[in-house]
């Protein structure tokens, strides 16, 4: 069997030891004699799945007592309607800091309920950099940012200070690449599919005081984080393969040394990459210091005109492909190509792309 390095940005790698778990107990888990696909989410079998999960949230991100961590679906972008739609009550009033893609939609969703003032952007320098934000205030209801951006490739150095009102973040693309302090915001959540797990599942770590009563009237049930805190995640049928597959996700972040650990896998990983396309006379990073993503790494060739840097680029990603090192096109907005390097990302992996980058800039410039 030969596993090839995928540099996807999303849904993206798994620790190899979690994957060959997870297909050892496919047939049978635990003596059930049946697949998690297959049982029931109110079973006494299943039970104890969630639980693990929630309890290595807990305990890995350091999770506060008033604060509840849900399981939904619908995706990170759920977030983007759920955030306006229970919080924006009072003022109807948010402010978000605009980072590009992640945050432009949610931005964008949320104007359809409530009034929202982009108070910082990045737009003016194509989204390459993090805006520092004094301390936020005013009669908001929330502030939004998005923790690290995974397309244009920039993550927040520091936590923005927003005083009593409650910062909300998405943090799907960094969650538990390094420690963060769990207490300084209202809301986090986490697509699943970029360092948890695979797709379907999102994580949601929401202060109690913020899970209202009356959301905006209209608001569907499923959309209510009141609705599913109450019924610990179980309103509906959650997905219940993925929530396994987190939990396997996190025992194994657990073995690494948890957040701590993975921030110095992670920082190892970014800084040979980073330290190599800041050496390079043909490559270049796209994000400027300060604001780099230790997860997700965009780099351009020195090639300026556009239709050869497109052609160049094009060789690059399927020269690459065909050594084992996949999915490293850029996103369209950004151009050129990118490395995501999540947890699972063994350091070998980033090597062997640089090696690869290495001889392929000898035979192309
Ligand atoms: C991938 C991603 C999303 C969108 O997630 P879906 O689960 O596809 O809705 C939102 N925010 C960030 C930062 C992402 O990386």
């Amino acid at each position: 069997m030969s596993r090839v390095y995928n540099f996807s940005a999303g849904p993206s790698c798994l620790p190899e030891e979690v994957l060959t778990e997870a297909a050892s107990e496919m047939l049978d888990y635990k003596g059930s004699g049946q697949s998690v696909m297959e049982m029931s989410h109110r079973s006494a079998v299943f039970k104890p799945i969630i639980e693990n999960a929630e309890n290595l949230v807990r305990r890995l991100m350091n999770v506060p007592e008033n604060y509840k961590v849900l399981f939904l679906q619908g995706g990170g972008s759920t977030q983007f309607a759920m955030i306006p739609l229970n919080l924006g009550v009072k003022y109807k009033k948010a402010a978000y800091i605009d980072t590009g893609t992640w945050s432009t939609k949610a931005l964008k969703e949320a104007a359809k309920w409530i009034d929202v003032d982009v108070i910082a952007s990045s737009k003016d320098r194509n989204y390459t950099y993090i805006p520092k934000v004094e301390k936020i205030t005013g009669n908001y209801d929330y502030v939004y940012l998005c923790f690290n951006n995974t397309i244009k490739g920039s993550h927040y150095e520091y936590i923005p200070e927003t005083g009593t009102i409650p910062l909300c973040a998405d943090i799907s693309s960094c969650i538990l690449s390094e420690p963060l302090d769990v207490s300084r915001f209202g809301i986090l959540f986490a697509g699943a599919q970029k360092n948890l797990g695979p797709a379907g599942v999102t994580l949601v770590i929401i202060r109690d005081d913020l899970i209202t009563e009356t959301p905006l009237k209209g608001t569907p049930s499923m959309l209510s984080y009141k609705i599913h805190a109450d019924a610990g995640s179980m309103y509906n049928t959650p997905p219940c393969y993925s929530i396994y597959m987190v939990g396997k996700v996190l025992e194994w972040v657990e073995e690494q040394g948890g957040a701590e650990g993975m921030k110095r896998r992670n920082v190892e990983k970014a800084d040979m990459l980073y330290d190599y396309l800041d050496r390079s006379s043909v490559y270049h990073a796209t994000v400027e210091k300060g604001s780099r993503s230790l997860m997700n790494v965009p780099f351009l060739t020195k090639e300026e005109d556009p239709e050869k840097a497109q052609a160049i680029n094009k060789k690059f990603v399927s020269e690459a492909a065909a050594e084992g090192l996949v999915n490293l096109a850029g996103h369209r907005t950004v151009g050129g190509m990118r490395a995501s390097i999540y947890n699972a990302m063994p350091l070998d992996g980033v090597k062997a792309l640089i090696k690869f980058m290495d001889r392929f800039a000898e035979e192309n410039f």
